[in-house]
């Protein structure tokens, strides 16, 4: 089998801390397509044909992932196939991307939707601070860097601190919720799915800003992105827990530095149906 992934973590890993997971639409294993390594443990990347999705099992254990999300996410020795070199200090450059995100989605969702909106994964909190400027009125913000945290109540933004579905939002509701570059790095899109469903009612929007992957598979990201969507398997989770897909779009790609493999990005707006 073809090996696709040879990479070290200053972190322990041993064969005895993977976890194998199955297809999270069909429950069915899949199919082994390719073999990857990380610290010379040897790990897979599965397919089911069926639902048109790739993810990584065996994979590492949450604590291994704790650890990198925590430790090296700003800092990673291999960019390529996890998180960042290093942190874009450019607040003016993530204020625009922020600004692009918005404008993206916002011909699409109703003025209700404005009434509040729950970023998961807000990082230092752009994205928030500009939907203020669009018309959102109550802004929440949930980030796993303590360091993001930190900057993110500097700037007075109400933030919750750790992984989005350990957090308790007290019977909070949200009109919108929105994640980018999220989705594809949760460890368990049914736990995820069910908890932004528990926070919203018929009508409110769940929109996912995520990569579009591509045949036959991806090359990069391989480490942190647990699970790899295309437009069919985004579609199929979200009718699995009652979100109707209103749309669909391309939302830009993302170029590796030697140029030769890409990610491209699709931002999908769900409305939640009404039969719950
Ligand atoms: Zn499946």
């Amino acid at each position: 089998m073809k090996n696709i992934l040879d990479v070290r973590f200053p972190e322990e890993l041993n064969s005895q801390n993977l976890v194998r997971v199955n297809c999270p639409i069909c429950r069915e294993n899949g199919q082994s397509h390719y073999s990857m390594k990380i610290n010379d443990i040897n790990l897979g990347l599965q397919y089911c044909d069926r639902d048109d999705l790739w993810w990584v099992s065996p994979r590492p254990n949450k604590d291994f992932y704790s650890a990198l999300y925590t430790k090296y996410f700003y800092n990673s020795p291999c960019p390529n196939q996890f998180g960042y070199a290093n942190y874009e200090e450019d607040g003016e450059r993530r204020s625009q991307k922020a600004i692009k995100n918005i404008e993206d989605f916002v011909p699409f969702v109703s003025d209700l939707a404005k009434e509040s909106l729950l970023e998961i994964g807000c990082a230092t909190g752009e994205l928030l601070i500009e939907a203020a400027k669009f018309g959102w009125k109550e802004l929440c913000g949930v980030e796993i860097d303590p360091k993001c945290c930190e900057t993110c109540r500097d700037k007075k933004i109400n933030i919750y601190e750790g992984f989005f579905e350990d957090i308790n939002f007290n019977n909070k509701k949200f009109k919108s919720i929105f994640a980018d570059n999220v989705f594809e790095h949760v460890l368990n899109p049914d736990l995820f799915m069910e908890k932004c469903s528990s926070l919203q009612d018929e009508g409110d929007f769940l929109i996912y800003r995520l990569p579009e992957t591509e045949q036959p598979g991806p090359r990069l990201k391989l480490v942190d992105h647990t699970y790899h969507y295309t437009r069919k398997s985004i579609k199929r989770i979200f009718e699995k827990y009652n979100y109707a897909v209103k749309e669909i779009l391309y939302t830009g790609t993302y170029t590796s530095d030697d140029g030769e493999n890409r990610i491209i990005n699709m931002t999908v707006i769900g409305v939640k149906n009404g039969n719950n």
